[in-house]
């Protein structure tokens, strides 16, 4: 049996995260892994996250089973989050799932049983782990350009001309918005543009939504999923509370679908109920019933909400001060673009040999495709790591 199995991929950014541990420098700096950090470098349970589960230890006296789709009130005040307290909800569904990958993967699996032959297209690049998620779902891939490298912007351009030529009914991924790994969003513009496309063709919008909040805030950041579901007949949504709730162990996400009519939503989220029983039957329990303990609690809520707003007003001024300080060393206007981008990853125009030696002579590690976890800059250190990236690029 085990004999056959060949060694697995190694993956790079475990491996990153094996050398910076061993690494015995004391100002070593990881921009590698992507969770937030906060100023002592840390990642903490958020205040509303404790004080729920505090609230759930006293209260929760059952540890029975609730069901394939998880808790109605779980999956009702995600749908709530994602496209507005105020919106029409009736022909929109969603399940409990393992994260947001696991919300991935179980709506690859509902939509291959909808739509067998549609191929899947994904961003160039991408969070690399959607290539094996949703491979492992049997799906044929494809990319279209994203980036444009010398912009730090989305090249709109070459995504349309792409995906133009996508065959009819091929599903589309998109990030909802904080592009991993780039950080360049599309603009309302350019949604808009994408949205016609979509519409004409007959594509399907599959949207992967990890870091509502990060960006431009809670309600801004759903701008283009709310635009998506008004304009277009039929999308799914893989929500992942693993950043805006700094639960990432513990697994929380939504898969949800809006379909063109509530029985057809209702259908689709009873199938979605088959593929998850047919996988890991459940999802797990806590860290969804503690958001929905920060969700519903008036209080809780409004911690929760200005402890986010500190996460993510702390990443837009790290931008900002690690594009002045590129800009002063480099005497250049060619780092702007990381105080314009979104979320918690830009990338730094670096090569391999660039990132190996930045990370032997400056204790500097960055994963390969020279992505930074801007959550991850050294407030007092932003000069020392804008000379260090100026030198090797100059070597
Ligand atoms: N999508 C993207 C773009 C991500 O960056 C991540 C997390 N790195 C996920 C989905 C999934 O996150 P999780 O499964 O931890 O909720």
């Amino acid at each position: 049996m085990f004999e056959a199995l060949p060694e697995p991929k190694a993956d790079a950014i475990l491996g990153l995260m094996a050398a910076f541990r061993a690494d015995t420098r004391t100002d070593k700096l990881d921009l590698g892994v992507g969770v937030y950090k906060d100023s002592a470098g840390k990642t903490p349970v958020m205040r509303a996250i404790k004080n729920a589960e505090k609230k759930l230890l006293e209260t929760q006296d059952t540890k029975s089973y609730v069901a394939p789709i998880g808790s109605a009130a779980f999956c009702n005040a995600i749908i709530a989050q994602v496209f507005g307290s105020d919106a029409d909800t009736s022909c929109i569904r969603a399940a409990q799932s393992v994260g947001g990958s696991g919300a991935l993967r179980v709506l690859a699996d509902l939509l291959k049983q909808g739509r067998p032959d549609a191929d899947i297209w994904l961003s160039d690049p991408s969070w690399p782990n959607h290539v094996p998620l949703m491979q492992a779902a049997g799906y044929a891939l494809h990319t279209y350009p994203y980036y444009d490298a010398q912009t730090g912007s989305v090249n709109i351009e070459g995504m349309l001309e792409s995906l133009g030529k996508a065959k009819r009914g091929d599903i589309v991924l998109l990030h909802g918005c904080c592009h991993n790994p780039t950080g360049a969003d599309l603009s309302m513009d350019d949604w808009a543009r994408v949205v016609k496309l979509l519409k004409d063709n007959d594509l399907f919008p599959f949207i992967d939504l990890a870091y509502q909040g990060f960006g431009d805030g809670l309600e801004q950041d759903a701008a283009a999923v709310r635009y998506m579901a008004s304009e277009l007949p039929e999308l799914v949504v893989a929500a992942s509370c693993s950043k805006n709730l700094g639960l990432y162990r513990e697994r929380v996400g939504a898969a949800i679908l809006m379909a063109k009519t509530e029985a057809e939503a209702t259908r689709a989220l009873g199938r979605l109920g088959g593929v998850i029983r047919s996988n890991y039957s459940m999802p797990p329990d806590h860290g969804a019933n503690t958001t929905e303990i920060v969700l519903s609690d008036a209080a809780l809520n409004a911690d929760w909400k200005e402890e986010l707003e500190t996460m993510r007003l702390r990443m837009v001024s790290l931008r900002q001060a690690f594009s002045e300080a590129l800009r002063k060393r480099s005497n250049s206007e060619r780092f702007d673009y990381i105080a314009e981008q979104k979320g918690m990853f830009s990338r730094l125009p670096l090569n391999t040999a660039q990132l190996d030696k930045l990370r032997d002579d400056h204790g500097i590690y960055i994963v390969g495709d020279g992505r930074i976890n801007v959550a991850g800059l050294p407030e007092s250190g932003m000069e020392q790591l804008a000379d260090a990236i100026c030198t090797v690029l100059a070597e």
